[in-house]
């Protein structure tokens, strides 16, 4: 006998016809002999219409009504799931985050689940009822009973949330799509289904655009190891398993709020390789790329900056041992990279003794102070950051070598890491912990599904291997922004003044490029700095900024709301030479220009212009081979 949590999102639960379903296959659960909580969201689009009929009101409402009106959605949706259990005979009761008792902090609108208590959840449960609980909210003290809500998409993160504090030997996230897929199935009809995806994967992929799981809910899954599936609310399909590494033995106390920062990395050995004055027109990054891969030289970072005038700078890192053949390809490539017939040619700047320092954890995801921490750790030691890259569970800082045991100490007392157990050494062969982690990964997980036999076998049978693909998912970000911050001094504490501010104003920022170049003016360098953020905070972050410019000696800060971001993810792209560069011809070949490139280890994203997202989304993934023969339609 098992206990699981199954959680039926808003499609899933949309009408009486597909709650009476939903407590069909809830009651065929009991009847197989498990025990089982159930959490649902609101039925299909209550909390659009709910969060439209405030707007209707106010453009600004108070946080905490705001919070009293969207849990209402998912309190209509217990009662129902609920009676109709009942109606088949089945003992159940519904409760509401307040009365489980998942507490939260008080943030309205956006909390944090603090714990979950579980007492009257496993009252219940042994009394032979299922408990059908309200997804998305909580409580922010058990004495006062002020309702949260823990953000759109959020009873995702409430069922995973219950399964780990219930220690469930598992959690299906049902939906109205067989599972994960490598792509929204609602933009690209050929996605195709994946057997499995690790928690690193979907972290990216989530943070990323493909709403099917809510970020957090990975976050928590990896944290404690708890082992989730996504499937279909009309099917019996097995679904995708979102797997994750031997759980850490982490606290249930401070639940979301668990140590942000899981490990401090080094890579030594490194190079940096720029081309400068690049033009800024289609075809470029992908004619680079291609000659790189074609040599075989393996690129870590790549980065391109927002284009100055009309020319861009496109830097990318290597370990020192092929440096030279990186150095000839760019060398060999830049006369024919003429920006304009009269222009100076582009022009190759190579930086040795360099060294990448990372900060990595699920816990940074929706938490800009993490990354402004690093900054201003490294900022501290007297460290100067020549590259900055990020992804949602990794930032990574390219520093003089000579720098990087000071930076390493300082980020591991910051962070409080311990030496030993935590800190690994990637070089030179700088990418061996990824890979054996990720075959960690897929062993510990087929161990994780035996528990349920069934689900287990079947889906063995359907299993692809991930090494196979390098890239298993693509998705398309169009709610972001995009600003650049001109001619910021190039020293020390710069970064960490600029993403301190924003964080203290709760902005999270995505990726963050500075420019290669260096511009000397009034006896100052000087670097553009471009981010991206959520298009909602675009104005604000862009006041913000401009108002301490005079203070901080900076230029213009420019905000382009018009832009998409498109993005691969596979860890199977470590160690892939090509893979940047596919990405890019694909573009390249429907003339869709690349405004930024950011990569981590397991991702690469490229920002194009809005209209032009849906196209790149597409291109990209026929590129990649990831369409399957046949379509998916989704439910309405
Ligand atoms: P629910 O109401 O069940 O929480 P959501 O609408 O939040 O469902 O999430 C499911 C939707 O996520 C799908 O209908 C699909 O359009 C979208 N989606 C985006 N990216 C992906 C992906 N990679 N795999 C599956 N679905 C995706
Ligand atoms: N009903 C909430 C929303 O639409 C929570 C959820 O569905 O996950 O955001
Ligand atoms: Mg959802």
């Amino acid at each position: 006998m098992a206990l699981i949590v199954q959680k039926y999102g808003g499609s899933s639960v949309g009408s009486v016809e597909r709650i009476q379903a939903v407590a069909q296959r809830v009651y065929q659960t009991v009847k197989a002999g498990n025990s089982v909580v159930v959490v649902v969201s609101a039925m299909g689009k209550t909390t659009d219409g709910l969060v439209k009929l405030a707007n209707d009101i106010s453009t600004n409402p108070n946080r905490r009504e705001m919070d009293m009106l969207l849990s209402t959605g998912e309190q209509v949706t217990i009662a129902l799931v609920s009676m109709a259990l009942q109606e088949l005979g089945q003992p159940a009761i519904s409760m509401t985050g307040a009365q489980v008792g998942i507490v939260t902090e008080a943030e309205h609108t956006r909390a944090r689940i603090l714990h979950i208590e579980t007492d009257r959840l496993i009252r219940h449960l042994n009394q032979g009822k299922v408990v059908v609980v309200a997804g998305f909210q909580g409580v922010a003290s058990t004495e006062e009973l002020e309702i949260t809500t823990l953000g759109r998409g959020g009873s995702d993160t409430s069922a995973v949330a219950v399964a780990a504090a219930l220690g469930a030997n598992f959690c299906e996230i049902y939906t109205d799509v067989p599972g994960i897929l490598t792509t929204d199935p609602r933009l690209v009809p050929e996605a195709q289904l994946m057997a499995d995806i690790t928690c690193d994967e979907m972290l990216e992929l989530a943070s990323l655009g493909a709403k099917v799981l809510h970020p957090r809910a990975v976050e928590i899954a990896r944290n404690y190891g708890v082992p989730l599936v996504v499937r279909s609310s009309w099917t019996d399909e097995p679904g995708t398993w979102v797997t994750s590494a031997k759980p850490q033995g982490r606290s249930l106390v401070n639940l979301e709020l668990a140590r942000p920062v899981d490990n401090v990395e080094l890579d030594t050995d490194q190079a940096k390789v720029a081309l400068l004055r690049v033009p800024d027109k289609p075809g470029v990054a992908a004619r680079l790329f291609g000659e790189i891969s074609q040599q075989k030289v393996d690129v870590d970072l790549i980065i391109q900056s927002i284009h100055e005038g009309n020319s861009n700078d496109i830097a990318f890192t290597v370990t020192t041992p092929i440096l030279k053949r990186a150095e000839a390809v760019a060398a060999a490539i830049a006369p024919a990279l003429r920006n304009q017939p009269n222009s100076d040619e582009a022009e190759v700047m190579i930086e040795q003794n360099i060294a990448k320092v990372s900060i990595a954890g699920a816990g940074m995801i929706g938490r800009p102070g993490v990354a402004a921490k690093m900054f201003a750790t490294l900022a501290d030691a007297g460290v100067n950051i020549q590259m900055i890259s990020t992804s949602e569970v990794k930032v990574s800082c390219v520093v003089a070598a000579a720098q990087c045991e000071n930076a390493i100490a300082a980020l591991r007392q910051a962070f409080e890491i311990e030496e030993l157990e935590n800190t690994t050494q990637n070089s030179p062969s700088q990418h061996s912990t990824l890979n054996t982690q990720h075959s960690t990964l897929s062993t510990q997980h087929s161990a994780l599904s035996t528990p349920h036999s069934t689900l287990s076998t079947q889906h063995s049978a359907l299993s692809t291997s991930a090494e196979a693909h390098p890239v298993r998912g693509v998705a398309l970000d169009m709610n972001q922004a995009r600003l650049a911050i001109r001619q910021v001094p190039d020293r020390p504490g710069m970064a960490a003044r600029l993403f301190g501010l924003l964080a203290r104003h709760n902005i999270s920022v995505d990726m963050i490029i500075q420019s290669q170049r260096c511009r000397v003016v009034d006896g100052i360098p000087r670097r553009d700095i471009a981010f991206t953020v959520a298009r909602m905070d675009g104005e604000n972050a862009q006041q913000r900024l401009s108002q301490v410019a005079g203070e901080l000696g900076w230029g213009e800060v420019v905000l382009d709301s018009a832009i998409a971001k498109v993005s691969i993810v596979g860890a199977g792209m470590v160690g892939q030479p090509g893979t940047a560069a596919k990405m890019f011809d694909a573009l390249a070949q429907h003339k869709i220009n690349i405004q930024m490139i950011a990569t981590s280890e397991i991702k690469i994203s490229c920002v194009v212009a809005k209209e032009q997202g849906v196209q790149a989304l597409q291109v990209i993934h026929a590129a990649f081979d990831l369409a399957g023969s046949e379509k998916f339609v989704v439910p309405v």
